[in-house]
């Protein structure tokens, strides 16, 4: 059996959902290839190198972060592979299906468990069943949540790294800028744990209570669609089922009543904190620990206590 993990990569080090990927490949066992694109990789190439599981990493330096026009390159790669994954993004729904009608095979999208070689968890009904899929192609093509799976560890020893020949690319696009939001904080799709704010906050301002307790352990910043829609953080940082999906270790959420469209964002994650003043909000039904009171009273107490 042979794996292609396709990652997008910045420059920097090595994205935590590619060594989610390769965490999740092993259940495969087989020769597990990882292929980065990007510009400026040489530092997550040595680190992928590294990752326990990997036993090959390609590079292709692309000039930009993506590119149209990357899915015939690639599925000739694929060719080679019984297995090609990639972390469920917006990149990967707009090349693995391009990549997978290339090949004339059907993709998997959004797979959260790998039970065996032909046998798949995907979410349906916006998380609220899980289907059992099973794929007879030859090539199977499949997003994963990168967070549902153990994060592959670095070890001493270094897999081969090569460098592709320059990809020929087709492309009728042309990247004139980009604008990027530059944060400290980590990744929200990949993070350990998430702090996510609701309505109740009120302003832009008061959601700095959020982000203060975030800090304070570590984590990434999420919100609820009414908060990114009152505009206390843009929606880049919103959660569910229009917004990102998450499952990290922890979950906090504030000041958020647990619409059915919220919890299709956060309700794999591992455990579950939600601080509301109503203790009939629908969050504490799917809550591992449950605060109910006053978040403008609560959020700097504990704050404050860590
Ligand atoms: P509210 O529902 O208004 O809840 C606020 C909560 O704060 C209440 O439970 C209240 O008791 C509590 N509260 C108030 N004051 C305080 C206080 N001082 N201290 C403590 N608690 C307090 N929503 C998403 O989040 N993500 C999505 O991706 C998403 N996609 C959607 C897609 C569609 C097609 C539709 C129709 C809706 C979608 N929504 C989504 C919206 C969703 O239905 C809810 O409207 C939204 O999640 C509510 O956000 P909220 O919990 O912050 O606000």
């Amino acid at each position: 059996m042979s794996i292609l993990i396709i990652a997008q990569q910045a420059k920097g080090p090595l994205a935590v959902s590619t060594a989610q990927l390769v965490g999740a490949a092993k259940a495969l066992q087989g020769d597990i290839h990882l292929l980065l694109l990007g510009d400026q990789i040489t530092q997550a190439a040595t680190e992928a190198a590294r990752l326990q599981g990997v036993t090959r990493v390609r590079l292709a330096e692309l000039g930009c972060n993506w590119c149209d026009g990357l899915d015939k390159p690639l599925a000739a790669l694929a060719q080679d592979y019984h297995y090609v994954l990639m972390a469920a993004s917006s990149t990967a729904k707009d090349l693995l299906p391009r990549m997978a009608a290339r090949l004339g095979m059907e993709m998997l999208s959004e797979v959260i468990a790998i039970e065996g070689k032909d046998s798949f968890l995907r979410p349906i009904y916006a998380g609220n069943a899980i289907a059992r899929v099973q794929s007879s192609a030859p090539i199977k093509l499949m997003t994963l949540r990168a967070s549902s799976f153990p994060t592959a560890v670095m070890g001493e020893v270094s897999a081969p790294v090569e460098a592709l020949p320059s990809l020929t690319i087709a492309t009728r696009t042309r990247l004139v800028s980009r604008q990027a939001v530059v944060s400290s904080r980590p990744e929200l799709g990949s993070a350990r744990v998430v702090v996510s704010g609701g309505r109740a906050l009120g302003s832009k301002a008061q959601f700095a209570l959020i982000e203060a307790l975030a800090d304070k352990l570590g984590g990434a910043v999420g919100a609820s669609r009414a908060a990114v829609d009152a505009g206390f953080v843009g929606n880049d940082l919103q959660v569910g089922q229009t917004g990102k999906v998450v499952a990290p270790e922890l979950y906090i959420a504030v000041g958020i009543s647990g619409a059915i469209q919220h919890l299709a964002g956060m309700k794999e994650s591992k455990v579950i904190v939600a601080i509301n003043k109503d203790g009939e909000a629908p969050i504490f039904q799917i809550a591992d620990y449950g605060l109910v009171g006053d978040l403008f009273t609560l959020l700097p107490e504990l704050t404050a206590k860590l």
